[in-house]
């Protein structure tokens, strides 16, 4: 039996041959064959991101979480004023490490479902002046995606520095992270990047490393220091070895491989091809009857889709049906509302007969749990949508 697909939000599916690399022979992380590879793969971060030369790419060992870390343990010093913009789960973690590095934190919070609009933003910024602005691209509690280049204008002209989760976006979701002036993009390898869990990936601007830089209070985590890995960062683009502690060097070289496949869709396809399946997915689940988390289409992640499960449904009679109809999908998580809704991750190497199968086996499941639905009725729904953009 060909086991199910794991159409959760992250981890995802790999490709063939990232998983390919990951098997290989693992190189000493100073051997000439790995040296190259290490540069490229931070060379290729930065042109996945949209940014330019003067942009700083870090790959470290660890999960999105220490992405988060290093951003905030760096460019926040006590007493800063940071704003959290706050549209789920993801973002008060972002305000929590914001605190626990001395930030005088304040959180713009929307009820689950909602965006925050660069209005309401700006109504902030005219009370109050903030070193840091944080925004979560898609917050993958509530699969809300937000206005980053709105958000991120309004931010900067009040002269804050912005620093955007895209763990559960980048390489999904439209960024332009030189052009929109993101000071810090970050996200995780295991989401639409598509390598194993393991790598904390993050681009920092300019203006961010001039922020570090002008530092007066050391940085208060040993391991996210930044003074400690832009040498190294700086020597593996160089084409040189560089230690200060072991990369996690087969996930290096499966990332290598990821990010040369993403750039050889080009990003244009890329979103593109993430906005298709998206807008499939959406129209799938409309057409079953059920409502979705985020309040209007518009600010609709295409990376993820968070449907509310139709009545006397749940993730008890709802998920294990879906899995042995062939698709992983995930439970809520955003914890007011988390047994209101479930979440379809489709992101990375997603296929047009991914999005047609993971919703053949939400149809089986919903029937399986008692919720009368006609075979094929979302399949038929996101196979109109996917046909009229080939037309
Ligand atoms: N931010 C967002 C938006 C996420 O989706 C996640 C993970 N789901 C994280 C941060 C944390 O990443 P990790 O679990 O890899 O530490």
């Amino acid at each position: 039996m060909t086991r199910p697909r794991l159409m959760i939000p992250g981890p995802i599916e790999f490709t063939d041959e990232v998983l390919d690399a990951m098997s290989q022979p693992t190189p000493g992380h100073v051997d000439p064959t790995f040296i190259p590879i290490f540069g490229q793969a931070l060379r290729d971060l930065r042109s996945v991101f949209q940014a330019g030369e003067a942009y700083q790419p870090f790959i470290l060992a660890g999960s999105g979480t220490l992405a988060m870390d290093s951003a905030v343990a760096n460019l926040v010093e006590p007493g800063d004023r940071v704003l959290v913009l706050d549209t789920g789960y993801f973002s008060q973690r972002m305000a929590d490490i914001c605190r626990r590095y001395g930030g005088e934190v304040d959180v713009l919070s929307v009820a689950p479902g909602d965006t925050v609009t660069a209005a309401q933003l700006q109504a902030r910024l005219d009370q109050a002046s903030y070193r840091l602005v944080t925004i979560t691209h898609v917050d993958t509690s509530t699969g809300v995606l937000t206005d980053v280049p709105d958000l991120t204008a309004a931010a900067k002209a009040a002269g804050s520095l912005v620093v955007v989760d895209g763990v559960c976006a980048a390489a999904g979701e439209e960024m332009w992270q030189e052009d929109w002036d993101v000071d810090i993009y970050l996200t995780a390898s295991q989401k639409a990047v598509g390598v194993p869990p393991g790598l904390a990936l993050l681009v920092a601007s300019p203006a961010a490393l001039a922020k570090w830089r002008e530092r007066k209070a050391p940085v208060a985590s040993y391991y996210s220091d930044w003074g400690l890995w832009l040498p190294v960062m700086q020597a593996y683009e160089g084409g040189r070895p560089a230690y200060f502690a072991t990369p996690a060097v087969n996930l290096v070289m499966a990332l290598g491989v990821s990010l040369r496949q993403i750039l050889a869709e080009g990003m244009d396809r890329v979103f593109a091809r993430h906005r298709l399946v998206g807008d499939a997915f959406q129209a799938g689940i409309a057409s079953l009857g059920l409502g979705q988390v985020p309040t209007h289409r518009s600010h609709a992640a295409h990376t993820l889709s968070c449907p509310r499960y139709p009545q006397n449904v749940d993730a008890t009679s709802l998920l294990p049906r879906v899995r042995a109809a062939g698709a992983i999908l995930a439970g809520g998580l955003h914890p007011a509302i988390r047994n209101e809704y479930f979440r379809i991750g489709h992101m990375g190497a997603i296929t047009r007969s991914d999005v047609l199968s993971t919703l053949g086996a939400v149809e089986a499941g919903l029937r399986g749990a008692g919720y009368a639905v006609e075979p094929g009725v979302a399949l038929a729904a996101a196979q109109a949508v996917m046909e009229a953009a080939a037309d």
